[in-house]
């Protein structure tokens, strides 16, 4: 995806998904929160509705995506944000460390903890099966997640990630249901050259190429049938909302 090409926000939630996670957020964010820093806002789908009921500053790396927010933004990376610590009482990070490099994913990590003053809200892929959305170019045989997700989420290793400072308050699992399917089971299928394919539009990052490998044969069919009987779906998203422990600084 790209996050600097002005199609990528004009089409990015043609399914209203990020609604049903705005309910979520507004459900979590506790009564005593006036401030809010929503790092990595792309577009403002989120940021914009908060604005009703907070002060709400929408950060990203993208000036086309900060274009559609109405209200205070600032143009950074999550890896070096140019605000004081402590300057906002929640900070908000919405369907982005999922994205980060290890060494932006490690400075992010510190500079939402050094921000907020007193909450964190995260929001991430639940336990996501990465291999299950990687797509492979037809052309160069590139192979990389549909969504540039780079890595994947417990709740255990989040808690982790946010400790000893933070604590967990509240969580929610919720939005749209996926199934993983069994490793063997997803080999099988790429034997035949069936793939993840990525949405309409996506193009390879390495040649260019819009052509993506999806074979569709009667032993990928029966893989995917098969897929449905011994897989449960289960839901897709993760939020946590963690305190600044009292004492520590
Ligand atoms: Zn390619």
């Amino acid at each position: 995806m790209d996050f600097s090409a002005q199609h990528t926000w004009e089409n990015y939630d043609p399914r209203g998904k990020v609604l049903l996670r705005l309910n979520k957020i507004r459900a979590l964010i506790p009564p005593d929160v006036r401030s809010i820093l929503d790092v990595g806002c792309g577009n403002g789908i989120i940021t914009n509705a908060l604005a009703e009921n907070y002060a709400v500053t929408g950060l990203d790396p993208s000036s086309t995506a900060l274009s559609y927010v109405l209200g205070p933004s600032v143009q950074a990376s999550i890896s070096s944000i140019p605000c004081g610590n402590r300057s906002f009482d929640l900070a908000s990070c919405n369907e982005v460390l999922e994205h980060l490099s290890t060494s932006d994913f490690e400075q992010g990590i510190s500079e939402l903890k050094r921000v907020a003053s007193s909450y964190l809200l995260i929001g991430v892929p639940h336990r996501e099966q990465l291999a299950k959305k990687f797509f492979r170019c037809a052309d160069c045989g590139h192979s990389e997640h549909a969504h540039g997700h780079l890595r994947s989420f417990t709740l255990g290793y989040l808690d982790a990630l946010f400790a000893p400072d933070y604590e967990r308050l509240n969580v929610s699992v919720f939005g749209i249901r996926e199934r993983d399917i069994p490793a063997w089971l997803l080999r099988c299928k790429r034997r035949q050259g069936q793939w993840f394919v990525p949405p309409p539009g996506s193009t390879c990052p390495v040649c260019g190429s819009a052509g993506f490998m999806h074979q569709s044969t009667p032993a990928t069919k029966f893989c995917n049938a098969l897929n449905l009987i011994i897989s449960r779906p289960r839901p897709y998203w993760l939020l946590a909302l963690y305190r600044r422990k009292s004492g520590l600084e």
